[in-house]
């Protein structure tokens, strides 16, 4: 099974081994750091931090951690230069897989320059972004990310992720890619289960978004249980373990 976005700073290795002996093998690992930064350098120590180490402390458990880096929509009180610049070495690299999660939140200036800059340098790299949407206003954050996506970037490269019942008809005809995230507070693995079998499996990949907030780090492999248990087709089941993951980020 593939968890498409966790934000693996903030859990400790007992999470990274349950994860792993429950049929998790990759998770994608997105950077966001929980308060105000008003230094680049110091981002950029957060984003090290995750490309360096946490990918190791969680290989020890057995989790291979692929790494999604940029500037989540929390960080965007910075000039963004310098995370910028390593964006291009990491994407030259093959350091990262993605660039996220990045977005809009509270619809600041900060936030559309930066998140714009960001969707350029994906469409330039042809890299993938991990886009998030928030807990509050998602709608209409949402309908301002529709706006500039199609000014910035293919959809072929975009996931916008935690999609839940409320705005998934807003997206489910365009041709992006679309996040499931299980999380308490977020959505329940039930939801997760009706989205999939209203709208098909083909466009979504799931996720835990397992971070600093409450959070359940075995949520997708609930969700795929749930699903078995529910008698769904293995080859749909499949799709949204792993397959449609390595198919939307080439690994
Ligand atoms: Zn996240």
């Amino acid at each position: 099974m593939i968890d498409t976005h966790i934000h693996g700073d903030s859990r400790n290795g007992e999470d990274f081994d349950k994860m792993y002996l429950s049929g998790i093998d990759v998770a994608v690992a997105c950077a966001y750091y929980p308060y105000n930064q008003y230094d680049d350098a110091i981002l950029l120590n957060h984003l090290m931090r995750i490309l360096n180490y946490d990918t190791k402390r969680a290989a020890e458990y057995g989790l291979d951690l692929k790494v999604a880096l940029g500037i989540h929509p929390t960080n965007t009180n910075l000039d963004g230069e310098l995370i910028f610049e390593n964006l291009y070495k990491w994407i030259e690299n093959e350091d990262i897989i993605a660039i996220g999660e990045i977005g809009l939140e509270d619809l600041s200036d900060n936030e559309y320059g930066i998140f714009k800059r960001q969707l350029d340098i994906a469409e330039e790299t042809k890299t993938n972004v991990i886009i998030h949407t928030p807990r509050k206003n998602k709608a209409e954050v949402l309908d301002e990310i529709l706006e500039i996506l199609p000014q910035h970037i293919s959809p072929e490269y975009v996931v916008i992720d935690h999609i839940n019942p409320d705005v998934v008809e807003k997206v489910i005809g365009t041709d992006y890619t679309l996040g499931l995230t299980v999380q308490p507070q977020k959505m329940d693995k039930y939801d997760a289960v009706s989205i999939l079998d209203e709208y098909g499996f083909d466009k979504f990949l799931l996720n835990s978004d397992c971070s600093y907030k409450p959070s359940d780090p075995l949520s997708v492999p609930k969700t795929i249980r749930e699903l078995k248990k529910q008698g769904f087709n293995q080859k749909d089941i499949d799709k949204i373990a792993f397959g449609n993951a390595r198919k939307f980020f080439r690994f």
